[in-house]
């Protein structure tokens, strides 16, 4: 067997190398090779660049060759926010808010979240790991690499941490990379409703009894709060936060989806690895995300999935140069997406950020979000060689075609974890 890999034929590699994060203009650099070559060993990328000079590496003569026929390549997607194990689809809400109700009305019927949370609660632990598994296949055969993957549909000590041992075994049986965040704050569980005070006696169970499982068990990396109306204030965001960080969780919150409640300004606060959402964020708010390390994570397949057409301001995100990065929100109730291109083509169409924003935004911001932009995110020597080869001549139709899949091949540590047809 031959110990390197030598990727020829890339009529455009997309390298991403250059400045991390990136901020303002700087998200347009793709560090665009044409002719590109990359060579592989031990799921490592040895060497990129144009074919020329790849091939004049010493391993280059010896390495087994794969010529990806006039294709682009460029590096895996880091699809940084989603909510990957739920037990079904709700489908049935979909078709009440077609009608007319709202994300927010079907919540209060029990619906939502609450909703998922039923199903979850019921849903045996393998048919859970039945349903990921089949979604990461399919995460893959988009182009995604590197999935991050919440709790929170679980919403009591059994339940979530239910969840969190799938995403480790999942971590180990397959070969995306798991990354895994606690949001035990999702919602406050129908079980805590109706009684004054509720949601304190849920925050203290999560700190109490919940968080000293998940630390102990090293079930998680970061702690996430959905911060909005209906679900937890910003000052009780900020207790739940604080306690995960306590416990050595990295903060991430769901932020300005729904209703403005200063979330952004807590996640800037707490250094925060990413701030999600950020539909209704106001010009402070923006001013204090491009001054911080807080990533602006935006998900445009939710407002497109309800329906919505208030989309987060990108342009003037960008422009003030905030570090924005794009994900799918895969999730039952509000964006049931895991293609990345996907949502490529809602940042360009809707958020108005160019091709290649967009690329950059999925890939190494992304990549800063789940703070691993050392190890993924770019095509540079001494990387991981994770990667995704479009079945397209410029890298633009990646975006410009919608709702049908170009992914031609992607690889993960240097193997081929889905070929197309
Ligand atoms: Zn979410």
């Amino acid at each position: 067997m031959s110990e390197s890999l030598l990727i020829t034929g890339a009529a455009q590699l997309l390298t991403l190398r250059g400045e991390v994060p990136r901020r303002g203009s700087s998200l347009s650099k793709l560090g665009l090779i044409k002719e590109g070559a990359l060579l592989v060993r031990e799921g490592k990328i040895l060497a990129v660049g144009p074919r020329t000079q790849v091939e004049k590496h010493a391993a280059a003569r010896r390495a087994e060759k794969l010529d990806v026929g006039g294709r682009v390549v460029l590096p895996g997607f880091v699809d940084s926010h989603t909510h990957l194990i739920h037990a079904a689809s709700r489908a049935e809400e979909y078709e009440l808010k077609i009608q007319g109700a709202s994300y927010e009305e079907i919540a209060r019927k029990g619906g939502g979240i609450l909703n998922s949370a039923k199903k979850l609660r019921a849903a045996t632990a393998d048919a859970l790991k039945r349903r990921a598994r089949a979604a990461l296949q399919e995460f893959a055969s988009y182009g995604t690499t590197t999935v991050e993957a919440k709790s929170g549909y679980g919403l009591d000590v059994a339940s979530e941490l239910k969840i969190l041992a799938l995403h480790r075994e999942l971590n180990a049986e397959q070969p995306l990379e798991i990354v895994s965040t606690f949001l035990g704050a999702h919602t406050v569980p129908a079980e805590f409703r109706g009684a004054p005070g509720g949601a304190q006696r849920y925050i203290k169970l999560l700190a109490e009894q919940l968080l000293p499982e998940v630390i102990n068990g090293r079930l998680a990396e970061f702690c996430d709060v959905f911060c909005d109306r209906g679900a937890f204030t910003r000052k009780e965001s900020e207790q739940i936060l604080i306690e995960g960080k306590l416990h050595g969780l990295a903060p991430r919150v769901h932020a300005e989806q729904l209703s403005h409640t200063g979330a952004t300004q807590l996640a800037v606060e707490l250094g925060a690895a990413s701030c999600d959402h950020l539909e209704r964020v106001n010009a402070a708010d923006i001013r204090a995300l491009a001054k911080s390390r807080t990533v602006a994570t935006l998900l445009p397949g939710c407002d497109f999935h309800l329906g919505l057409k208030q989309y987060a301001p990108a342009r003037k995100l960008i422009e003030a140069g905030a570090i924005v990065a794009l994900a799918t929100d895969y999730n039952p109730g509000t964006s049931p997406t895991m293609s990345m291109p996907m949502i490529l083509s809602l940042a360009c169409t809707q958020l108005r950020m160019a091709p290649a924003e967009a690329v950059a935004a999925a890939t190494i911001n992304a990549a800063c979000a789940l703070r691993r932009e050392k190890r993924i995110g770019s095509l540079e020597a001494g990387k991981q060689a994770d990667l995704a080869v479009f079945e397209v001549e410029d890298y633009r139709e990646i975006p410009y075609y919608f709702g049908m899949n170009r992914c031609w091949m992607t690889m993960k540590r240097g193997e081929i974890i889905y070929m197309q047809d």
